[in-house]
């Protein structure tokens, strides 16, 4: 877990904070070679959110920098 991760952690009131980090779960970083991990995989936090982005990142799998989707799922199994 990150530092900002763990500071909102402790300053919210513990069911905002679980609701923040599930929220943060279900935000999917996706590749374009099909690779995917949550926003709090990578450390960070989107909470209360709405729409899809682009942002440009490095892939960890196949090595490439390119545009990321980020996208909202709602279902995501991703854990920590
Ligand atoms: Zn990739």
């Amino acid at each position: 877990m990150s530092a900002i991760q763990n500071f909102f952690l402790k300053i919210l009131p513990k069911a905002m904070g679980e609701d923040m980090r599930r929220d943060s779960m279900r935000w999917i970083v996706k590749c374009q070679c099909g690779f995917g991990r949550s926003i709090w995989e990578m450390g960070g936090i989107r909470w209360k959110a709405s729409g899809d982005r682009k942002t440009l990142l490095k892939c960890p799998e196949c090595g490439e920098r390119s545009l990321h989707s980020v996208v909202y799922v709602p279902d995501s199994k991703v854990s920590t």
